[in-house]
C-alpha cells in the first residue's frame, strides 16, 4: 500500500477540443442552394420540405403550405438530433438551433435560378423581393440573433465553390460574409 503524500499525483489531461454537438438550420430565399449544398455536406441532414403535409394547415389558393410553426416544432424535435443539417426555408423558426445559416443570392442571379426551375413569373418576383428585402436574415436574427445567425451569399460561385466555403463556415475556419443587404437593387427594377 502507498503511504499517504507518496501517490502519485493524478496527472492533469492535456485539455481537448471539444467537439460539441450542433444543430445548423439551413435556411434561405427558395433558389439560394439551401437543398443542392446540404445534400453534399456531411452531416446528418434533415429536409423540412419532407414533412410539409404534416407539418402545415394544407395549402392556399396558390398551392402554397400553410406552415404551422406549432406542428413544426412537434414533428421535428430538434433536441433529439446531434450534428444534424435542418435544410428549408422556415428551418430557422426551429427552436433550440445553435447556428442558424441564412444562403443568400443576389435577386437577378436568383431569377435565372428559379426560371431554369420553371417557376412562374409571379413566384419569381415574390422571391426576388423576399431576398431583396432581406427578409430570411431578418426574421432569423429576430428569433436567433445576431451572435447565432450567419449568412453566406452563393452569388457568383459555382456549386463547388460553395460548399468548401460553407464547410469552412460551418467548421468555424473561415469567417461567414458579413450582413448582405440586396435592398438596393429593387431600385433597378422600376
Ligand atoms: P433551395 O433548396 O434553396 O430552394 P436549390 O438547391 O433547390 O435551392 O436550388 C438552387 C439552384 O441554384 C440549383 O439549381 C443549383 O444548381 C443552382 N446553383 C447555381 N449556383 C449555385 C451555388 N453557388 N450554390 C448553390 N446553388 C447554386
Ligand atoms: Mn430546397
Amino acid at each position: 500500500m502507498q503511504k499517504l503524500g507518496q501517490r502519485k499525483k493524478p496527472k492533469l489531461l492535456p485539455k481537448r477540443k471539444c467537439n460539441l454537438s450542433v444543430n445548423i438550420a439551413l435556411t434561405g430565399t427558395p433558389g439560394t442552394g439551401k437543398t443542392s449544398l446540404s445534400s453534399k455536406l456531411n452531416h446528418d441532414l434533415v429536409s423540412i420540405n419532407d414533412f410539409y403535409s404534416e407539418i402545415s394547415n394544407g395549402k392556399d389558393e396558390e398551392g402554397n403550405w400553410l406552415i404551422d410553426l406549432e406542428k413544426l416544432n412537434k414533428v421535428i424535435n430538434v433536441e433529439i438530433h446531434s450534428n444534424t443539417i435542418f435544410e428549408g426555408h422556415v428551418s430557422h423558426f426551429l427552436t433550440n438551433i445553435d447556428k442558424i445559416i441564412v444562403l443568400r443570392c443576389h435577386p437577378n442571379e436568383l431569377k435565372e435560378r428559379l426560371a431554369l426551375r420553371n417557376y412562374r413569373s409571379e413566384k419569381i418576383k415574390e422571391n426576388m423581393e423576399a431576398e431583396a428585402l432581406n427578409i430570411i436574415a431578418e426574421e432569423a436574427i429576430e428569433i436567433y440573433g445576431e451572435e447565432k445567425v450567419l449568412e453566406f451569399d452563393t452569388s457568383n460561385k459555382n456549386i463547388e465553390e460553395s460548399i468548401e466555403k460553407l464547410r469552412d463556415i460551418i467548421n468555424g475556419n473561415i469567417k461567414s460574409d458579413k450582413r448582405i443587404d440586396y435592398s438596393e437593387t429593387i431600385m433597378d427594377w422600376y
